[in-house]
């Protein structure tokens, strides 16, 4: 009877879902996420504001969640663009939460000056990889071009997040950009990625399934950026064909794994 007991016990936890890594997502609109492995935090594109009809933003109520209670030890910006990015609630931020510290590129930073040690550049040079530890994390930055011909000057950056025993890939406002080789000059695949957060429109292409393995191969792959005009259609045509990815399309939708 004992072995029978023990033996559902442990069926039941490896295959109902369970999560492995203990992470938690909570997402903030547009491609801002909160996540945390319960002891150490961060905000990637979490503070920004209204922007237009199609990029949900985090309101002044989960702004203020966000300050006194997720209370992330970094913030994370991967460009200034106004639906990634804003210098006052980022400043806001800051000097309530007197501890915690932001990355960005330059475009981002240098309106930062004021918070001296606790800013973090990320050069967008080359694609070189650029390691900061602190407490429990590693964060990565590295340049990651933005998508579309007329943003070519936008400093765009991606993080790669290792909390304990778990490596996140934020890649902001990029695309495959095969015509600039980026993916295989980032060498991601080499990084064991657990979880890849992307925009939605890499999804888009038939074989994108294929890049996905080819130039990240993340154990999971949450797709951000959703507009909130999307059509129920088209979301459901999405997800059908990505049945193994994560779509976030509300505000404080949370996703363990
Ligand atoms: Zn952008």
């Amino acid at each position: 009877m004992y072995k029978t007991v023990l033996f559902f016990i442990t069926f039941f936890y490896c295959t109902v879902g369970i999560p492995q890594h203990n992470i938690k997502v909570i997402h903030t609109g547009n491609m801002g996420v909160y996540i945390t492995d319960g002891e150490s935090s961060v905000l990637i594109d979490g503070l920004h504001e209204e922007y237009g009809p199609d990029y949900l933003f985090p309101t002044p109520e989960i702004v203020t969640k966000i300050s006194s209670t997720y209370r992330p030890n970094a913030i994370l910006f991967t460009h200034k663009h106004g639906d990634h990015f804003s210098e006052k609630l980022s400043k806001n931020y800051l000097k309530s939460n007197t501890k915690a510290l932001i990355f960005g590129a330059n475009q981002i930073t240098q309106n930062f000056q004021e918070f001296k040690e606790r800013v973090y550049t990320i050069t967008t040079k080359n694609y070189q990889k650029q390691p900061h530890s602190f407490e429990s994390i590693k964060i990565t930055g590295v340049k990651i071009d933005h998508a579309g011909k007329r943003h070519r000057t936008i400093e765009n950056v991606g993080y790669l997040i290792d909390f304990d025993n778990t490596k996140i890939l934020h890649v902001g406002d990029t695309d495959w950009l095969e015509e600039i080789n980026l993916f295989p000059r980032l060498h991601l695949t080499k990084e064991s990625i657990d979880i890849a957060i992307v925009p939605y429109w890499m999804l888009l292409r038939k074989d994108a399934t294929e890049l996905l393995k080819k130039h990240i191969n993340p154990k999971y792959c949450i797709a951000t950026h959703i507009s909130p005009r999307i059509s129920q259609n088209d979301l459901q045509e999405l997800k059908r064909k990505h049945p193994n990815i994560y779509f976030l399309t509300a505000l404080e939708q949370q996703i363990q794994l």
